[in-house]
Parts: C-alpha cells; structure tokens; sequence
C-alpha cells in the first residue's frame, strides 16, 4: 500500500481523498487543482492564489528555475517557498514539455531532481518523454523505454521526503498507456501523472481522452492519485473526476485570459462576444463585459485570469460536493449537455460501466435518470446483475401496475432497472427519480426489458408475466418468450 494517499468517499471512480506530503508538513485534500506558476509571469501572485483563491498546492517549472542564471541563485539561496511566497505544497515540473518543444535539453533526470530537491520542492518530477497523440505505435513504445528509463532513475535518487512523479505515456495507444501505468504502479515513486493528454483536450477529442485515462487507471491501483497533467478547463473536470483523476493543473486560466477568452464550466467563450456575464464570482458581479474591455490589457488579462481561476476552483468544490452526496455522476451528465464532445466522453465514460462499478458504493441519496445516457449508469447494471442472482417463486407478475392476488408474487416493475421486489422499493437505487411512464425513453426501456430478461434466464422454471405501459417493440422483442405479456395501457383502453 501506498502512504501518501488515503481515499475517504467515492462515487462512481472519483474519489475524495488526502495526498500527504511529508516535506511540506500538509495535507492536501483532493480532488485538487494545481494552478501552474511561471516563473517569469505571475499573472496573478501565488500568494493571492493561497490567500484569495484557496489554492493548497501549485506547480511550477524546476527547469524553467534552473536554466535561467538569476532566478537560480535566488531561489537557491532563499528556498522555492520563500521565493514564490505560497506556504503550501509545491510541485516541480522537469523540462519534459521544454524537451518536446525544442527536442533537447541540457539536463538528466538525477541533476534535475537533484536540482527540485535542493530549492526544496515538495513534489518533484524526472524527465519523461512526452508522446503526443497518434504516433506510431514503434515510435511511441521506444519514448516509453526511455521515459521508463528515467523513472528508475528517479527511484535510486536521494531526494530525501520529496515525493516523487512517475508519469504514465503511451500517446493514444491503449495497450503502452496501460503498461506504462502498470510500470509505474510498480515503482515505489509516490504520483502518477497522466501526460500529453492536452491534445485531445484542445481538439475536444473527449471520448478518446477517456479511453486513454480508463486505460492508465487499469494498470493502476487504488491506492494511487492520479494526475492528469496539463487538464486544466473546468469543462472537463467533472468527466475526468469521475474517471479516477485526482490532480488538475492549469495553466489554461493565465494562457486563455491573455488571449481574451473567458473560460465557464461548458466550454470557452471569447471576451469579444459577450453580452452578459454568466457567472457570480466577484469578477463578474463587479464588472460588465464593456468594463472589462475598456481596461488595459494588464489589468483585463489579470481580471480574466481571476475570473478564471474561480470558475476552476468553484467546480472543483462541486465536485467534491457531488461526491459527498453521491450525485457526482448527475453532474457529469448535466455538463455532458454544454457540448457534444463532452457528451461523447460521457458515453465513452458509460462504456467502462463494469470497471466503474467496482468503486461505485452500493448506496448513495436520489438516482435521478436525465435522459437515456442514465441507463448505461454502473447502478442499472448492478442491479441487472443482482437480478441474476433473484429467485422468485411459483407464477409471477412483473407489473408497472399494482398487485394482483391471482399471481404468487407480485414484482415491481420500473425502467430503466427492469423488475425488482416490493420490499425494496425505497433503497437505493431503486428509489430513483425517474421521468413518468409516458415520457420515459426507449433506452429505459430496453434496460428494463434486459433486466427482465436476465431475471427470467436465471429461473427457467418460473412462470413469468410482464405487464408493462406501452413498452416500444424494440424493447419487449428483448423479453424472452416464454414471458406472458400484456399491455396495461390496452387492457384499460378496452374496459373504457
Ligand atoms: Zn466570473
């Protein structure tokens, strides 16, 4: 078991839990979001970012620090936490993404963790080798020797109570990035960053950026917090939270601002085009969009930057929130709405529903069903399985309508989950919020007549009748035929 990181609740994958860092003294609570600091730039002061913003951790560029001559002797000299003024946890990245950009760099991983360690980083990272997506599969699979490499590397330096990064690459070739997860989860290095998924983040490619995370967190174990590196649009943090991820970094709010564009929880909206501000954040509730525009652009990029960065953290803590409640997977699916690319990763998202079953807790407040996506949701599937196991007796009604004393047992019978006993009514899920019968959809009741066909399946022996609300074709040519069938909604047309 790893230490450093304790899981305290669970929904779906996502998980709340507490990252101990020892050098640092601190706890950080995640998920977290880490906003990146650029040595050079400070849009806005780590500082205000702990003050104002809440920030716990942030990361910032080692090898930015080390290349340049006069930041290096000064952060040498006064420490990276006395030199950026923020007293909570810092982590250092290594000059990979540099090494990707200009194809070399003058340093190693052991003169660069070296280098972390001794300006007193908190979190440190080797240099791995960022494989972009859609690279052959030779190609990306030599990187990965050499960013594996360099993980051993990282694993025999001294770095004292520094904690250390392994990250995870393999471009968008599920099979490397599952093995390099495995590779890691091997190591006794304590983070695993999830690289070069900024790509797919930045051509919306979603479903892929979630093939590629459900692959890495396959090779990895439970115990391990997950990084996806360079995610920092709050669009995507509910997805990403759902799928296992911990940690976000962001450069994205500094970035986007200086080149004026507004980031909100559905995706990106250019300064240039708005009207009003939707959002209530003190930015926005003192500033109309004309004011922002009339600043200078110092005073509007770091306006921007702010406005930015509460929108990220404020998801972030709905996230949480969401978690805590158990609703997290409700939240994936209202922002799935803002974009079809988002509700594509949300489909994705469902493909893995065995995989996200597993960490899923049994019971959790309301299941509200939103639309047909909600009936590929983890708790239909479970309670499919759970039907499997069920053995009523003698002849039985599975009805939409009430009980009938003609019959042995009388089962309830709800879409999406299929039928279920009386007595549990009230547990979860199948105390779920669901549209009424004539508005529900045909996923629901598909789902339902699987469920009902599984029951059925597993008790060859019992005599079945469904009675259903005018169930579309598609669904009762699911029902097993041995199944007597009747249609309430016509049997109470013809008494009329
Ligand atoms: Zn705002």
């Amino acid at each position: 078991m790893r230490e450093a990181f304790e899981v305290r609740a669970t929904d779906t994958a996502g998980r709340i839990g507490e990252l101990d860092v020892p050098r640092a003294g601190l706890t950080v609570e995640t998920p977290a979001f880490m906003p990146v600091v650029n040595p050079h730039v400070q849009t806005i002061s780590p500082a205000r970012l702990e003050r104002e913003f809440g920030a716990e951790i942030l990361i910032t560029n080692g090898y930015i620090l080390r290349k340049s001559e006069e930041l290096r002797e000064t952060v040498l000299k006064e420490g990276l936490h006395d030199f950026l003024d923020f007293s909570g946890v810092i982590m250092t990245d290594s000059g990979s993404f540099q090494l990707a950009e200009y194809g070399d760099i003058d340093t190693s991983t052991p003169e660069i963790l070296d280098f972390q360690h001794r300006i007193g980083a908190d979190i440190g990272t080797p240099i791995d080798i960022p494989t972009p997506p859609n690279v052959s599969h030779a190609t990306t699979e030599r990187d990965l020797e050499a960013t594996q490499d360099r993980i051993a590397a990282a694993e025999v330096a001294d770095v004292g109570e520094m904690l250390v990064n392994a990250p995870i690459q393999g471009s968008t070739h599920l099979d490397l990035r599952e093995r390099a997860a495995r590779h890691a989860d091997g190591t006794d290095l304590d983070c695993f960053p999830i690289g070069a998924v900024v790509p797919l983040m930045n051509d919306y490619r979603f479903a892929e950026m979630v093939e590629v995370v459900a692959a890495a967190k396959r090779g990895l174990g439970a115990d391990c917090p997950v990084h996806l590196f360079g995610a920092g649009h709050p669009m995507v943090f509910a997805l990403a939270v759902a799928l296992g991820c911990d940690l976000f970094d962001s450069a994205a709010y500094a970035l986007y601002a200086r080149d004026e564009r507004y980031l909100t929880v559905r995706g990106t909206e250019r300064l240039a085009d708005i009207e009003y501000f939707p959002c209530e954040c003190p930015i926005c509730v003192e500033h109309t969009p004309d004011g922002l525009r009339e600043m200078t652009d110092e005073d509007r990029h770091r306006a921007l930057a702010e406005h930015n960065l509460y929108v990220s953290f404020g998801e972030l803590r709905r996230i949480k929130g969401a978690i805590a409640s158990g609703d997290l997977l409700e939240l994936v699916e209202s922002r799935a709405r803002g974009h079809p690319a988002m509700l594509a990763g949300y489909r994705a998202l469902l493909d893995h529903s065995t995989e996200l079953e597993r960490s899923d807790p049994a019971s959790k407040g309301t299941f509200f069903y939103l639309s047909g996506e909600s009936a590929r949701r983890p708790e239909v599937r479970r309670h499919h399985d759970r039907l499997a196991r069920l053995v009523p007796e003698g002849k039985v009604l599975l009805t939409e309508g009430g009980t009938n004393e003609q019959y042995d047992e009388s089962w309830r019978v709800v879409p999406p989950f299929g039928p279920f006993p009386r007595a549990l009514s009230e547990t979860y899920p199948l105390n779920a919020e669901v549209p009424v019968p004539e508005r529900s959809d045909r996923a629901a009741y598909e789902a339902a007549a699987i469920g009902t066909a599984r029951l059925v399946e597993a008790n060859p022996d019992t005599e079945f009748t469904l009675a259903h609300r005018g169930w579309p074709d598609e669904a009762l040519r699911r029902v097993p035929p041995s199944v007597t069938i009747t249609n309430l909604d016509e049997t109470v047309a013809d008494r009329s």
